[in-house]
């Protein structure tokens, strides 16, 4: 399946990240999210109906980079789910980037979300047939049909900036777990998102590729000022971001710094 860890150690050249304007009109400190009165409810009127999110109410400023923690069925994927514009809340306000949800068709909600949002999941989605450089520019492929040699260009610098410039031509399977995760980095980095939104990023990684991987995306917040939100189980991994939202059975129950170690 994967490579041996001293494949992941190959190349580990580190070249600065291609910069990214900062989107317009959001600078540093600006909200990026807001969440007023959140409910989530599934099967609504139905015997098994459910509610998982209680109200929610969120602000994440542009530059920040939140760990999001709880235990097993609080809530964490939902709440992403809905933040990342896969799905709709039941009730309550969401403004991402501006732009109340509620006020935008699905249309609307797929262009938003390809222009504003990255995703990064536990199980990286490559695509098998392709080249590394090729899954990079996989959503320019995507949005434009072609990918120009502007962007194309993009996609090596980005893939030399998260330490593969020696991997670019390689299929998926040639990569280890970690390196597999760095190209799937630099896809969610490819459009410029304002906020990455990452599922357990490290949670399928060894505990030395798992903090390496992290490393790189504390790198990518400080050189490129992306927004983060980083779900995760691992109480050192949430140590090192900024800011720590917990939640428990789908309400906000500490939200804050971390403490010290
Ligand atoms: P976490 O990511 O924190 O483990 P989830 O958001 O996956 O929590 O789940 C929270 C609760 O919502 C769980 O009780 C789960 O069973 C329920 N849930 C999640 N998705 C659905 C769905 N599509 N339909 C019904 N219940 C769901």
């Amino acid at each position: 399946m994967s490579a041996s860890t001293s494949a992941d150690q190959a190349d580990h050249a580190v070249h600065a990240l291609p910069s990214a304007p900062v989107h317009a009109g959001h600078t540093s400190g600006q909200e990026l999210v807001q969440l007023r009165g959140l409910r989530k409810v599934y099967n609504a009127g139905e015997p098994n109906e459910i509610e998982v999110l209680h109200g929610l109410d969120l602000r994440i400023r542009q530059g920040e980079f939140a760990a999001l923690i709880g235990p097993s069925g609080s809530g964490k994927s939902t709440l992403l789910n809905v933040l990342g514009l896969l799905e709709r809340g039941t009730a309550g306000e969401y403004v991402l980037a501006g732009q109340s949800i509620s006020t935008l068709d699905d249309e609307a909600l797929t262009r938003l979300r390809r222009d504003t949002l990255g995703f990064v999941f536990q199980f990286h989605h490559l695509l098998p047939a392709f080249t590394a450089e090729e899954n990079v520019a996989m959503p320019v492929r995507v949005r434009d049909g072609v990918v120009s040699p502007r962007l194309r260009e993009r996609a090596r610098e980005l893939l030399s900036a998260v330490g593969l410039s020696n991997a670019m031509d390689r299929k998926p399977s040639q990569l280890s777990g970690g390196m597999q995760q760095r190209v799937a980095i630099a896809r969610a980095l490819m459009l410029e998102p304002a906020l990455v939104l990452a599922d357990e990023p490290t949670g399928n990684l060894d505990t030395a590729s798992s903090s390496e991987v992290f490393a790189l995306l504390r790198r990518i917040h400080r050189e490129v000022s992306t927004t983060f939100l980083v779900v995760t189980h691992d109480p050192r991994l949430a140590a090192r971001c900024d800011r720590i939202i917990e939640l428990v059975d789908g309400r906000i129950s500490a939200d804050g710094v971390p403490a010290a170690s």
